[in-house]
């Protein structure tokens, strides 16, 4: 029985024939020898006993394989700074500086004016300088990297100060005793998980003390008996202290009208905070980076450290904090997508599930739809205490189950990824950009 199975399985070349005319062939080619590898192995282990499916496989691979693997999809989730997919998206202008830079040579390492070699990380410089009022600044390619220079220069060999109730882990991967010890600074945990006393780094600081170093907590809050001690506050021992305020927030955003506790760069700053990192894709709107800020005479060796080399920043990713930044310099907070998203109006949110709850119906009479009220997320380990009243439009199939559902769906070309919620899954319109709300309609009306 096996082995009639494995002797029908027909030939690579005879499945190419069949889709060449229709797919390009290098993706076709793979994918049937994928798909023939895949059966193969199944029939030897006794998990298949037919060949009936075999077209659909390869049909399907070829499918995934001409598209790409990096695609652009439609966040109907409602979480904002949704790290899965990609964090905050850029804006229009934005993007289309990154397209012009990267697709031509540019000033990266050029001074024009000297028509000498000149410094990556100075193209921003002087924009993070006038937005927080630091003395000098200094980017990388993401937070992670920047929390490691700044330990690594500053604090390598020595000793660095953290409160027990910030050691956190953010996104898997990332844990502050981890990085402490890659960087090879010495963690001294002080305080408890709830509570931290100034007392507490007084005990703890002696002559190996490098550092004394704040985590904001990002993805989670503390309610009840807690103390803690501002960042602020550690200035009275006169050692260098450094903030990982994690959201990356450049303005205080309360005055864009979001009730936020975050820590931004500007106030921390003012406070006289020495060095504060933050990331670029979470809270400041803009591509994946990491901004380091400070005092020149500490930031100036993070700049000359070897391994500030190896976490460098790509010139599309400055092209897009430049670009970013700009807008901040423009006030135009409200061209910066994330900003747009966390400040819808209820109003304007139920005008557009209602807009899009019609379109649904029109093109797709034989699902059900209806409002349905809820809250949204902001995501991205920032803000977790925050709950946006949204509307979402939850789509119902008399033949499907959610799961059923959302799996088609994210099958889409653009996919929709929802959340399904108590068997429901809801299409939350906070994420959905303007021109993907009128493409979902149809979109739907070709898998359903
Ligand atoms: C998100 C975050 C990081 C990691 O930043 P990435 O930009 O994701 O590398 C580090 N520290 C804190 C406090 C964070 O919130």
């Amino acid at each position: 029985m096996k082995e009639d199975l494995l002797r029908s399985l027909p030939q690579v070349s005879k499945l190419l024939e069949l889709y060449k005319d229709k797919y390009p062939e290098v993706y076709a080619k793979r994918a049937i020898k994928e798909v023939l590898e895949r059966v193969r192995q199944e029939i030897k282990e006794g998990k298949r006993n037919s060949l009936e499916d075999l077209h659909t496989l390869v049909e399907e691979s070829i499918k995934r394989r001409v598209q790409t693997q990096l695609r652009r999809v439609i966040n109907a989730t409602g979480v904002v700074i949704n790290t899965n997919l990609g964090r905050s998206p850029l804006a229009e202008e934005v993007g289309q500086f990154v397209k012009h830079i990267a697709t031509g040579y540019s000033n990266l390492e050029y001074d024009l004016e000297e028509g000498k070699r000149g410094s990556r990380s100075k193209l921003v410089e002087d924009y993070l300088i006038h937005l927080t009022g630091c003395e000098s600044a200094f980017v990388v390619n993401n937070n992670a990297s920047a929390v490691f220079l700044v330990l690594n220069t500053l604090a390598s060999g020595k000793e660095v100060v953290v409160s027990r109730g910030e050691l956190v882990e953010i996104g898997g991967s990332f844990r502050i005793p981890d990085i402490m010890r890659a960087s090879g600074a010495k963690l001294i945990e002080v305080g408890t998980t709830n509570k931290t006393k100034l007392k507490d780094y007084q005990i703890a600081i002696n002559q190996n003390t490098a550092l004394l170093m704040k985590v904001h907590r990002s993805n989670f809050y503390m309610e009840g008996f807690v103390e803690e001690v501002k960042p602020e506050e550690l200035l009275t021992f006169g050692l260098p202290v450094y903030y990982d305020a994690g959201s990356g927030m450049l303005i205080d955003i309360k005055k864009l009208g979001i009730n936020s506790q975050e820590p931004d760069f500007k106030s921390s700053i003012q406070k006289g905070i020495h060095i504060v990192s933050g990331s670029a894709d979470k809270l400041l709107g803009g591509p994946q980076a990491g901004i380091i800020i400070g005092k020149k005479d500490l930031i100036e060796p993070i700049r000359k450290n070897p391994l500030s080399r190896i976490v460098r920043i790509d010139k599309m990713t400055l092209a897009a904090l430049e670009m970013t930044l700009r807008l901040y310099l423009e006030e135009r907070y409200w061209d910066i997508p994330i900003f747009k998203m966390l400040t819808y109006k209820a109003s304007e949110l139920k005008r557009r599930a209602l807009r899009l709850l019609r379109a649904i119906k029109k093109a797709l009479p034989e699902v059900e739809v209806y409002l349905v009220k809820d809250f949204s997320k902001c995501g991205g380990g920032s803000l977790p205490e925050l709950s946006l009243e949204t509307y979402c439009v939850a789509v119902i199939h008399k033949k499907l189950t959610a799961q059923e559902l959302d799996r088609i769906l994210r099958s889409l070309d653009p996919p929709i990824i929802g959340r399904i919620k108590e068997d429901q899954l809801l299409l939350d319109v906070r994420t959905i950009l303007d021109e993907e709300l009128k493409m979902i309609p149809s979109l739907l009306a070709k898998a359903l």
